[in-house]
């Protein structure tokens, strides 16, 4: 087995344990199990997929891809210091995860990485400096800004995935952005639902608010993974509420 290949393998059992570990949070049932199938799944998929020659603007979306990960990661892991809220700490590991798999891509075509020798809070692209801090000067304000926060990250993020789904052609950068797209989609039920517990409304700002309802409206996807095109390439055990 790659180090490349076992690497994707431990970055999606995290997912797969943090998206059930989200579920938890919102008293769902836990997942039945057999995660190693969706791991294998997801593994030979990214295998078996062409090694394509990417064109700038898919290179240029991967680079800021990864840094919005670690934008994302850092930013949970600072409101995690302040509140005691699950979803911080819980979201945060996602993110790591996230950023593992967009390293997966920066390793199979030699992309230099844009968070190397970056601490936490620390951005090479200045927009996403900018973003994280403005973020974490009004998470730090209350808890509900805190939860606005996510939800705001989860809005771009999702608005930045869909741009490349959009304009993407090369299969293996879509089987792992469709399924870090379902992990965001999760993500933000995640953070809105906490929101709508406290009386408070999330409006969307990057992607439309159709699309937004939609996701609210849809329930969580854990327990699944998506090929290139967005169908289910695996189950493991989805809640049995679904
Ligand atoms: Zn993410
Ligand atoms: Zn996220």
């Amino acid at each position: 087995m790659s180090i490349v290949r076992s690497t994707l393998i431990v970055a999606c059992a995290a997912l797969f344990v943090l998206s059930a570990s989200i579920a938890d949070a919102q008293n769902r049932p836990p997942q039945a199990g057999g995660a190693s199938d969706c791991q294998r799944a997801l593994a030979d998929r990214f295998d078996s997929l062409d090694v394509n020659t990417l064109d700038q603007d898919t290179v240029d979306a991967i680079v800021l891809l990864r840094e919005e990960e670690k934008l994302a990661r850092d930013v949970y892991l600072t409101l995690s210091w302040w509140y005691d809220l699950p979803i911080f700490p819980n979201i945060a590991k996602s993110e790591q995860q996230h950023m593992n798999l967009v390293a997966m891509l920066l390793d199979r075509y030699g992309i230099p990485d844009p968070a190397a020798g970056n601490g936490i809070g620390v951005f090479t692209d200045p927009w996403v400096q900018d973003l994280f801090d403005d973020l974490v000067a009004s998470g730090a304000q209350s808890v509900v800004d805190a939860l606005f926060a996510g939800a705001k990250i989860e809005d771009v993020d999702i608005y930045h995935l869909k741009h490349i789904l959009d304009h993407s052609d090369f299969d293996d950068v879509n089987l792992i952005v469709q399924n870090m797209v379902a992990g965001s989609r999760n993500h933000m039920r995640g953070f809105v639902g906490a929101l709508v517990r406290r009386d408070e409304t999330y409006t969307a700002e990057f992607i439309s608010q159709a699309e937004l309802d939609a996701i609210l409206a849809s329930p969580m996807e854990t327990g699944v993974i998506y090929d290139e095109n967005g169908d289910v390439l695996a189950e493991c055990g989805r809640a049995s509420t679904r």
